[in-house]
């Protein structure tokens, strides 16, 4: 029988592992944070794993990667790990390597910590570097924020953890949804049709189909297509199928702010963040409105939370209209979620049935 072939996308991540983590796979009893950054995995074995977590700057040069490897190398025989928000960990497994291994990441100006009750790297989508519809800059506004949030990634002082996500338009390949806190681009007008190029370089079925509320119709009149302005939701997902729909609006398009949202765990399924600000200018280079804002939210939830609970159960506590009074924070008409097919369109949790 011929053999299955085994090497084609990335390499198998077993062959990656430190040889301590391949000795106690699947023999890991607890873990603990010995102190901002620093995480230890200890086995049943009696072995222990350190971790130590960087923050990096998200976008990086070849020689800071060079950099960081070349610590690695010295530290702890090569092993390091990038996590989903854009963290270095670097896998010890002697414990005496640990501070000179933060020692020479701070000379190097890399921050330690992210672990515990502290705000770890902002995970976010690409913006306006890489993709074709943010409604607002990805790294630009993260940067922004988490300067001004710096010190709760190295220190541990807040009730619970808190996490902290962007996403550049609301096709969200960010974690905006179940994050503590998410900046969210949006688009605010119907998208605009090239009716004299759209047949020339769009498929129209692959377009209407391209729609999730079923907003266009292909208007065979024109070889073109029409949109129900009032079945749009302004998520770009037509501009990403067709040049010739234009969401793109400088004038209009702008970043909004939610709160509450979490993944689920064992015992409860995930929550979706809610709107808390409709509507904050779009501002580069630094965004200081957005900034603000965010840093607000943070410092009300941690004079304000109990010790671990996190913004959606702060605010099932104090109830959602307390929310908008404690923060300042205006009620408008746009937080009331009337959206009509919102009953055939969510699907909020895993235990959902059809
Ligand atoms: Fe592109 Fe939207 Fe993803 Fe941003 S969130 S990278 S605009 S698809
Ligand atoms: Fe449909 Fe989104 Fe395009 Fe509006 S922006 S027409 S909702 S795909």
């Amino acid at each position: 029988m011929a053999q299955a072939r085994t090497d084609i996308g990335p390499p198998l991540y077993k062959d990656m592992l430190p040889p301590i983590i391949k000795e106690n796979y699947g023999k890991w009893r607890y873990h603990e944070i010995l102190k901002p950054g620093v995480l230890v995995h200890v086995s049943e074995t009696g072995a222990k794993l350190y971790t130590v977590r960087a923050g990096s700057p998200r976008l990086i040069s070849i020689y800071f990667i060079r950099e960081i490897c070349d610590l690695a190398d010295k530290y702890c025989d090569g092993y390091l790990r990038f996590t989903s928000r854009h963290n270095i960990e670097f896998l010890l497994s002697d414990e005496t390597k640990i501070d000179p291994l933060i020692a020479d990441l701070n000379a190097m100006g890399v921050p330690v910590g992210g672990t515990g009750n502290s705000i770890t790297n902002i995970v976010h989508t690409q913006g306006w570097v890489h993709c074709h519809t943010p409604a607002t800059d990805a790294s630009g506004i993260v940067k922004a924020v988490m300067d001004e949030l710096f010190e709760y990634f190295t220190t541990m002082k807040l009730p619970a953890k808190l996490r902290i996500a962007l996403a550049c338009c609301l096709n969200m390949c960010g974690a905006v949804h179940c994050s503590d806190i998410a900046i969210l681009g949006i688009h605010r007008t119907v998208p605009r049709i090239d009716h004299e190029n759209l047949h020339k370089v769009c498929e129209i079925p692959t377009l209407t189909a391209s729609c999730p509320t079923a907003a266009i119709r292909p208007n065979p009149k024109l070889k073109s297509i029409d949109i129900k302005a009032e079945r749009c939701m302004y998520c770009g997902n037509c501009y990403t199928m067709c040049p010739s729909v234009h969401i793109i609006d400088p004038k209009n398009d702008a970043v909004s702010i939610w709160v509450g949202g979490k993944i689920s765990n064992s015992r409860i399924g995930p929550r979706f963040s809610r709107l808390a600000i409709p509507f904050l200018p779009n501002n580069p280079p630094r965004w200081p409105e957005v900034v603000d804002a965010v840093k607000k939210l943070v410092e009300v939830w941690a004079a304000n939370a109990q010790p671990g609970e996190r913004m959606a159960e702060w605010i099932d506590r104090i109830s959602w209209e307390k929310f908008f009074e404690i923060t300042g924070l205006p009620f408008t008409d746009k937080h009331i979620d009337d959206f009509t097919l919102a009953q055939t369109t969510f699907r909020c949790t895993t235990q959902f049935k059809w």
